[in-house]
């Protein structure tokens, strides 16, 4: 955690498989406030550690709406892909401690298995591979099964014991509040994918730490997420930044605006005769 003195840092972290659209906009635009109100800094990240939808392009174009919304951000950049050396590395250590463990199941079994759903809704992982032999371990490894290496959560909250982390509302320059992690939600949770040597969760909390980011701003849909974090900042040592959530720009049909829903972007409003201004008027500023 940055010093007391230390200037505030944040950051808007997207990742670049789509154009931003009004709901970027807002946490974009709510981050740089954030930042003005506590007298710090907004840094850019590209967390791109997708290989299927990432794009350069998408990069770029994210590069040139932001400023067309006049925001600006200390160079260079943080490009997740650039770092996967720095993610095995903060794995590799979770995995001498023997707190991660091989899973070969494939999405179909983890569909056929789940014991319920994690706070997304999405399968909830029953823990079929955490008690596997390890001889069977080392011969599907050494055969080159399709692996990904997930957190044996249980195992993990023994060692951090209960964890707490600072919340603070809208107005980020007031009084944190303490808040309880519930890890234990999200089941094993994968730290790294088939064929890459990390996940989202893992470098998420790798680079909130080396960029020294002191408060994080994300929409509430991040909010349960962000328990898994405050667990691997314990289980790394990294100390824990103070998150804010705010809340999230919704379509006609109350639904997240997103790229999968096709939802109008930035630049299609741009086309349209939008001017900056009419953006942030749109999502409140
Ligand atoms: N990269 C994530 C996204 O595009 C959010 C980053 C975060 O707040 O951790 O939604």
């Amino acid at each position: 955690m940055p010093e007391k003195s230390a200037k505030p840092l944040l950051r808007f972290a997207p990742s670049p498989n789509g154009r931003l659209h009004l709901g970027h906009a807002y946490s974009a635009l709510y981050t740089w406030q954030a930042a003005r109100l506590l007298g710090g800094t907004a840094l850019l990240r590209i967390e791109d550690i997708d290989p299927q939808r990432s794009k350069p392009e998408f990069t770029a174009a994210i590069e040139e709406d932001l400023h067309w919304l006049g925001l600006d951000w200390p160079e260079p950049v943080m490009v997740q892909s650039e770092r996967l050396d720095d993610y095995a590395a903060a794995g590799n250590r979770l995995r001498d401690r023997g707190l991660l463990y091989p899973c070969f199941c494939s999405r179909a079994e983890l569909m056929a298995t789940a014991t319920g759903t994690d706070p997304d809704g999405a399968p909830l992982y029953p823990g079929t591979c955490r008690h596997m032999d390890r001889g069977e371990q080392i011969e599907r490894l050494e055969r080159g099964d399709p692996v990904q290496f997930r957190l044996d959560i249980e195992m993990a909250l023994d060692r951090t014991g209960m964890l707490t982390f600072s919340v603070v509302g809208p107005l980020v320059t007031d009084r944190p509040q303490l808040r309880y992690a519930r890890p234990e939600r999200w089941g094993d949770v994968v730290l790294q994918r088939k064929g890459m040597p990390t996940s989202y969760h893992l470098s998420v909390v790798v680079d909130d730490a080396a960029q020294g980011i002191s408060h994080v701003t994300r929409g509430r849909d991040m909010e349960a997420a962000t328990d898994i974090h405050v667990l691997l900042q314990m289980l790394l040592g990294l100390g824990s930044p103070i998150y804010n959530f705010h809340r999230l720009i919704l379509d006609d049909t109350g639904k997240k605006l997103s790229k999968s829903r096709s939802s109008e972007t930035l630049a299609d409003l741009r086309a349209k005769g939008w001017t900056p201004e009419d953006v942030r008027r749109a999502v409140g500023f």
